[in-house]
């Protein structure tokens, strides 16, 4: 059993897949390409963003959004503290500071209330410049969009959602990646959408950010092609390789993929109500569940199970183990007398169980079995 079956997927898209990286090859185009162009055509479309640009991989999407929207030294930059260190790891390289915000006890989320105490901290303070929040749709489950969206809009702070883990998901009829005036996600093979390899995307409505990020991605190029650098940018392409892989997975994630998923946790969910915290997907939200995450009663009772689970060979995971805030690397990070209670007590009871939308029912009544046992 897998914890994210690949080359199940593989085997369901193989023909389309092996048919068009056989045509990258044969056409010798792997720097930019039809198939990239395709990909961010649709991408555009199935979001319902005016312009999708590709990049190198998802944490180089957020580098290109703190570019983009001018983050640098002395600005404060706020985010969830249960993240992937991506979400703002780009911003401490400008020289901004990461002010990490409470999640909600029920979807893991940022917490609106929490985000606008740190904005007013930092305000209070006067040291640093508030300048960006960043979204984060954790395990897959959409943020409270109108929520954060009205702290951002009080403050004058842009919103970026990074949908990373989101592709596919929902927030009242509008689909991941449409949301902050850059939204940006991960092709990164485990994800709900990934490639073969590393891949990333940037999302926009605005056309001048939309300019902007095109030159960043190719070494700050001007209106004169890519020799005439006007600024400093990155070599941060998505390859057309990668984009031949993609377009079927778009397809089936649309088609099929995405409905399953919903199967896989529906299934769970019964299995384990009332017997762990089950994940809370709010109401008019769709998650893509990029991961299952279930809460034991403490630490004490998670590791059990997770060993028990191990011994078993039944895959699992802890999706994160450690808040932002207690990380080495933002241990000097402000914190404003933040007390992080929300988060410090998901990282110390969560674990994640095999999730993916070709997980059989045969392996799942497995996976449930070996859980209630070990309780
Ligand atoms: C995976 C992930 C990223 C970074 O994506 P990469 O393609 O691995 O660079 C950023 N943010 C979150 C929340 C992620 O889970």
């Amino acid at each position: 059993m897998q914890f994210i079956d690949l080359k199940a997927q593989y085997a369901a898209l193989k023909d389309e897949i092996d048919a068009n990286m056989q045509e990258v090859l044969n056409d010798a185009a792997f720097i930019g390409g039809k198939y990239v162009r395709e990909l961010e055509t649709q991408l555009a479309a199935f979001t319902g963003r005016r312009h999708c640009i590709t990049c190198a991989n998802g944490t180089d999407a957020l580098q290109l959004a703190f570019m983009a929207l001018g983050v640098g030294e002395g600005d404060a930059v706020f985010a969830p503290d249960m993240t992937f260190i991506s979400s703002t790891e780009p911003a401490a390289m400008f020289g901004a500071v990461s002010v990490f915000c409470d999640i909600t006890p029920d979807t893991y989320n940022l917490d609106p209330a929490s985000l606008e105490r740190q904005i007013k901290a930092v305000l209070a303070e006067g040291k640093y410049t508030p300048k960006a929040v960043v979204a984060v749709d954790i395990l897959g489950n959409p943020c409270d969009y109108d929520a954060v969206s009205a702290v951002c809009e009080r403050y004058g702070l842009a919103l970026i959602e990074d949908a990373a883990q989101s592709f596919g998901a929902e927030y009242h009829g509008k689909k991941a990646c449409s949301f902050g005036r850059i939204a940006t996600t991960s092709f990164f093979p485990a994800k709900p959408l990934g490639c073969y390899g590393d891949g990333g995307a940037v999302f926009t409505d605005d056309d001048a950010l939309n300019d902007l990020i095109r030159s960043l991605c190719v070494h700050g190029k001007g209106p004169g092609g890519k020799y005439d650098n006007i600024r400093v940018g990155m070599n941060s392409r998505l390859d057309n390789l990668q984009a031949a892989v993609l377009l079927p997975k778009l397809k089936a994630l649309a088609d099929y993929e995405t409905v399953a998923r919903q199967t896989v946790a529906g299934r769970y969910n019964a299995a384990f109500a009332g017997k762990f915290t089950t994940p809370f997907v709010a109401e008019g939200c769709l998650s893509v569940w990029a991961q299952y995450a279930l809460l034991a009663e403490d630490t004490k009772q998670r590791d059990r199970v997770i060993a028990r689970l191990t011994e078993k060979g039944i895959p699992n995971m802890v999706y994160y183990p450690t808040p932002q805030h207690a990380l080495p690397v933002f241990r000097d990070e402000p914190t404003y007398g933040e007390t992080f209670r929300n988060a410090n007590d998901y990282c110390a009871r969560t674990f994640s169980l095999p999730m993916h939308p070709y997980l059989t029912e045969a392996e799942q009544e497995t996976v449930i079995a070996a859980v209630l046992e070990a309780l």
